[in-house]
């Protein structure tokens, strides 16, 4: 074995060797892969090979999509045969929560470039002669289906050996009965890996370890939120009918997924293979992988498969005919969230992780591609944060993790809501007055581990959502919310927001080198700052405040915290003038924003609060009712005058007690986060994670009043500078969407010109409760950027005119927010 690598991933299977393959692709040739057994011996030898383009998110349809191209083209590249069988893959729908689920991910599909078809029921049977459509009372009535005619199967370890091939061919090494026993981190920055082999050093590891995703984290110090579930599939002998219709010339049947019934079925040597995803599958192995497991398999379990083969027999009654000749069960690798965890560790510098596949072989290719990616060019191509591993805080115990991955398993294939909140592992993290909003009628949701009121169910209403791509149950209540927030003062609880503290002589020079705009460097001054990438995409957004003399206290959002506070901590300067303190936990935050705001805080301060003594964009330390040391920040993301105050926690019952007495005369309410959405969109304020990524420039943002290209150098300046040069090839708009019904735009809609082609995607919408009015957020080509623009937006399978309206259709000239106290 080699004694020193550039790269060295640890796993082969077909995530550790795409990766290898693709870091080649990028020119790393010094790129080496340990695999403890031989390759495939993991998870990857016994998958069904299914290669499913659909996926929700933008960010997995992107990299599934890539792979299915690239397998498309390795044979030939390789010389290695893949047995890609291009069947397509029939998705059934047999109710309308369903259909819209299939309409909504058809926008998604349209901005990525995936072609697919909705079909209907004749299309599917001749599609599918062999299937029954179901008469709606033995057998649910099969309404339509998604098609996508471009995927369909694989054999996994072949594509494996292809790109084992492929990674050869690039110079990379690969070593197999070499298991990593131990790691360190050397004081050059380098990794030291220790193997039964003997020893290698190298700049970069990459973990790539499936099921032992977890003991190989501990043996890095790191916590990794990956833990297998069992996961079964039947393969049945021949089938007389399916033989009968091959033999009369029928083409290969495609991968037909009735999700309403959570199974999959495909053809298999004139047999089938049936796989369900099934409730009651356990997590296994959560404390590790036994050493005894090693290419093993469980023992198959028919009776949690039962329900599901008697479903598809229904739909398909070839199998009523056939025997069963064998049951795979075997441990498939889940995250919390179901998404992998693609990208660098938390708080290591050169580690990366390409673990917690659950759908493995179909997200292998992207995957390598993007990883690869992020580990040579310093930062990936495509926006990653759904699958970036720092989307997950130190909240994700082996308790959490087990009890989420098994309920995320059990709903693979329920529908996928907008709006949808699952149940399991919580409340874990909550705010104080969590029980105080919890009597006041708080219909919850879960963001990064926090308990988060969604909006807040009046006496006498069910505290309940009823999950839908359309306008549904607390529609009317999230306007009532927001109108007290306009007309009164309201209250939302954003305790979670990520707080640092950053401190020292070096803290402003150093937070300036980091961030678009200029850091305040007056005491109480505020300013909104985007940290970029190196290609100039927005990578964070931080409020940041100067507190005092060398005292910053910096406000990025809540599901951000490790992402932010890796990027700060890996930003350190090495000469000890920053310090940097990670407070979320020990600060609170309660927004106070209405045109009553000012009444209501009045009675608890003695702190003058007229626009002249403490003006919009400006803070102040000061004390609400007996509690000292609160943060108020005259700033909010509702567009309202108002404060955010960042208390220290242990006054929340305090303020939050003193606030509502204050505020009964003047009709103070809590307001939720629904609320909060529709009310941001009213004013056209972006959202880090959705509206603001690393896919675009704070100039196609619109937003170039906060970069300051005049105040010296700072990461991804001179990626700006250049596409100033180039011209800036996409804005972001508003738009004002007409004719809707009962479904409003919510992001990763395909905006259309009207050629039809697609030239914007929305990347946030809401109804706006205030305005009256149906609106998006996007970005769209610059030509079509102009105030007045009309285009069309497909939200859920239709096509609605979209008008282009000046930035914030509510309160356009920011009055509300800077009104004065009356005189
Ligand atoms: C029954 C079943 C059906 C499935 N069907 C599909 C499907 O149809 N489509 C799909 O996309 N996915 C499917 N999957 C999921 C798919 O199998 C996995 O997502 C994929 O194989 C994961 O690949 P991997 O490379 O991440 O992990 P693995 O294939 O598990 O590879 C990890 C490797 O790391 C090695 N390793 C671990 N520790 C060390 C160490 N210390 N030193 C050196 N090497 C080490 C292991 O030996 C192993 O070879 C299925 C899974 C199951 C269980």
């Amino acid at each position: 074995m080699k004694s020193h690598a550039r790269v060295v991933v640890i796993g082969g299977g077909v995530v550790g060797v795409s990766t290898l393959y693709h870091l080649t692709k990028k020119g790393w040739s010094d790129v080496v892969l340990l695999e403890r057994t031989e390759l495939t011996a993991g998870s990857t030898w016994h998958a069904a090979g299914l290669l499913p383009l659909f996926n929700m998110s933008y960010t997995v349809g992107q990299i599934h999509k890539y792979s299915v191209d690239l397998y498309k083209r390795l044979p030939e590249e390789t010389g290695q045969e893949v047995s890609f069988h291009v069947t397509g893959n029939l998705r059934l729908a047999t109710n309308r929560d369903r259909m819209d689920e299939y309409l909504k991910y058809c926008g998604t599909a349209n901005t990525i470039g995936v072609p697919f078809e909705v079909i209907s029921p004749s299309q599917i049977k001749e599609l599918w002669p062999l299937i029954d459509l179901g008469d709606g009372v033995n057998t649910d009535k099969v309404i339509g289906a998604l098609y996508h005619p471009d995927d369909g199967h694989i054999a996994p370890v072949d594509l494996t050996m292809a790109l084992r091939k492929g990674a050869r061919m690039g110079g990379a090494e690969i070593y197999e009965q070499t298991e990593v026993t131990g790691v360190q981190q050397l004081p050059s920055g380098e990794w030291k890996i220790t193997t039964n082999k003997g020893e290698i050093t190298c700049e970069h590891v990459v973990c790539a370890t499936g099921n032992y995703a977890r003991q190989m984290g501990r043996m890095f110090g790191i916590n990794v939120p990956a833990i297998p579930v069992e996961h079964q599939y039947i393969v049945y002998d021949e089938s007389p009918e399916l033989k009968a219709y091959r033999e009369a010339g029928g083409n290969e049947l495609a991968v037909l997924r009735e999700s309403d019934a959570q199974y999959y079925l495909r053809e298999e040597r004139n047999g089938w293979i049936l796989g369900p995803y099934e409730k009651g599958a356990p997590a296994r192995f959560a404390d590790g992988v036994p050493g005894w497991f090693g290419k093993s398999l469980f023992e198959g379990d028919l009776d949690r498969l039962l329900p599901h083969v008697e479903a598809a027999m229904k739909r398909v009654p070839a199998l009523e005919t056939c025997g069963i000749k064998t049951i795979v069960n075997g441990p498939i690798s889940y995250t919390p969230d179901g998404n992998p965890l693609i990208g660098p560790a938390f708080g290591k510098r050169n580690l990366w992780l390409n673990e917690g596949h659950s759908f493995g072989v179909t997200a292998a290719g992207g995957s390598g591609w993007q990883l690869a990616e992020w580990i040579v060019e310093g930062e990936p191509g495509i926006d990653m944060l759904a699958v970036d591993p720092r989307r997950y805080g130190a909240y994700t115990s082996k308790r959490y993790t087990v009890a989420k991955n098994e309920e995320t398993y059990r709903n693979v294939f329920t529908v996928h809501f907008p709006d949808e909140e699952r149940e399991d592992g919580r409340p874990l993290k909550t705010s104080p007055v969590y029980d105080k909003l919890d009597r006041m009628g708080a219909v919850w949701g879960q963001r990064y581990g926090w308990e988060r009121a969604n909006w807040y169910a009046p006496e006498g209403v069910e505290r309940h959502d009823k999950w839908s791509f359309r306008r549904t149950n607390y529609f009317e209540h999230v306007g009532n919310e927001c109108r007290l927030m306009r007309d009164k003062v309201g209250i939302i609880d954003l305790t979670a927001f990520t707080k640092h503290e950053v401190c020292g002589a070096g803290a402003e020079a150093w937070l300036d080198s980091l961030v678009a705009n200029k850091v305040p460097s007056k005491i109480g001054r505020i300013a909104l700052c985007h940290a970029l990438t190196k290609r100039g995409g927005i990578h964070a957004e931080f409020t940041i405040t100067k507190i005092a003399d060398n005292h910053y206290y910096v406000v990025s959002a809540g599901a951000a915290e490790r992402i932010d506070s890796d990027f700060l901590q890996k930003n350190l300067p090495a000469d000890g003038s920053v310090t940097l303190r990670n407070i979320t936990g020990s600060r609170g935050c309660f927004v106070l924003a209405g045109p009553n705001s000012r009444d209501v805080l009045k009675k608890l301060t003695d702190s003058p609060l007229d626009n002249k003594s403490f003006p919009w964009l400006t803070s102040q330390v000061i004390e609400v009712g007996m509690a000292t040391d609160v943060y108020a920040l005259r700033v909010n993301f509702v567009g309202e005058l108002g404060w955010e105050l960042h208390f220290p926690i242990e006054y929340a019952h305090h303020i939050f007690d003193q606030l509502f007495a204050a505020g009964r005369e003047f009709g103070i309410g809590m307001v939720g986060i629904r609320a909060m959405e529709s009310l941001r969109v009213e004013k056209s304020y972006r959202m880090w994670g959705t509206d603001l990524t690393r896919d675009n420039t704070p100039f196609e943002a619109s937003l170039d009043r906060f970069v300051r290209m005049d105040k010296g150098d700072f990461i991804g300046r001179a990626a700006l500078e250049q596409q100033l040069a180039a011209g800036v090839p996409n804005r972001f708009v508003t738009l004002e969407v007409q004719g809707v019904v009962d479904a409003d735009p919510l992001g990763n809609e395909p905006l259309f010109n009207a050629k039809g082609a697609v030239v914007g995607r929305a990347t946030a919408g809401y109804y706006g409760h205030v305005t009256g009015k149906s609106i998006a957020l996007a970005y769209v080509k610059p030509e079509y950027a102009e105030v007045g623009t009309q285009l069309e937006i497909q939200i859920l399978g239709e096509r609605k005119r979209a008008v282009v309206v000046p930035e914030s259709p509510y309160d356009p000239e920011n009055r509300k927010l800077r009104a004065d106290a009356a005189a």
